[in-house]
């Protein structure tokens, strides 16, 4: 009887496990009602294209000179939820945008399967210009560059911030903790929750790490608007 009872649990686990992973692999649902709707004045579109217009042109650390393309950010000025990674790679430098490669099509999946849209969020990069073959982005870099990403978020005020990967997380939350400790905790950026998740890029190397991602962003959409997924 025990054991019937034990395999009885063993099968409601991998049922709940199966269904993550469908939804992780782009399962659709509706969108609730009260998700997407604005909540700010439009004059964050306006001031967020303003300050974009500032500092296109920046060349305040070596990056500026080595780049195609600026890569400012793009969603909506008004989200709620701020995914922040670390740096634009080839595509994104190619493209003028974020996470258009296959990292940012695997992010659009994880978006897509916590019920939202890419387009009502806001994604960024704590660097606005692509380090050469993809290096780590530097310190002195990060120095230089984040002041752009303190004021990308004063203006789309998001609710919640999720970062994606070591070097965003550590930038924003200014630690040198390790993603094994920081992940699976809720933590805060100047009174916004910020949850710290894997890079999309680093998912695509070891997808073993998919299952730990989902289970961050169920927190992120728990957290955000009590949606559980
Ligand atoms: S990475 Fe940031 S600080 Fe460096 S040149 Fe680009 S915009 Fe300026």
């Amino acid at each position: 009887m025990e054991r019937r009872e034990e395999l009885r649990e063993i099968a409601g686990q991998l049922r709940r496990y199966l269904d993550d992973l469908a939804a992780f692999e782009g399962r659709q649902f509706p969108l609730p009602p009260s998700v997407g709707e604005a909540k700010r004045p439009p004059a964050a579109a306006a001031a967020l294209a303003e300050f974009r217009r500032q500092i296109c042109e920046c060349t305040c650390c070596p990056l500026g000179k080595s780049r195609k393309n600026f890569v400012f950010g793009s969603g909506s000025p008004e989200a709620d939820i701020m995914f922040i990674g670390e740096a634009p790679g080839a595509e994104e430098d190619r493209q003028g945008l974020p996470f258009v490669g296959a990292a940012g099509q695997l992010l659009t999946k994880i978006i897509e399967a916590m019920q939202l849209q890419r387009e009502d969020v806001f994604i960024c990069n704590v660097l606005k210009c692509r380090p050469p073959n993809n290096r780590d982005p530097q310190p002195g870099e990060i120095e230089s560059c984040e002041p752009y990403l303190k004021r990308q978020i004063q203006i789309v005020r998001p609710r919640i911030i999720c970062t994606l990967g070591r070097f965003a997380t550590q930038a924003l939350l200014k630690t040198s903790e390790s993603m094994g400790r920081l992940r699976g905790r809720l933590h805060e950026y100047e009174g916004t929750p910020v949850i710290a998740t894997y890079h999309p890029a680093a998912l695509l190397r070891n997808p073993q790490w998919k299952r730990a991602t989902w289970e961050d962003m169920k927190k992120l959409r728990l957290e955000y608007d009590g949606v559980v997924l």
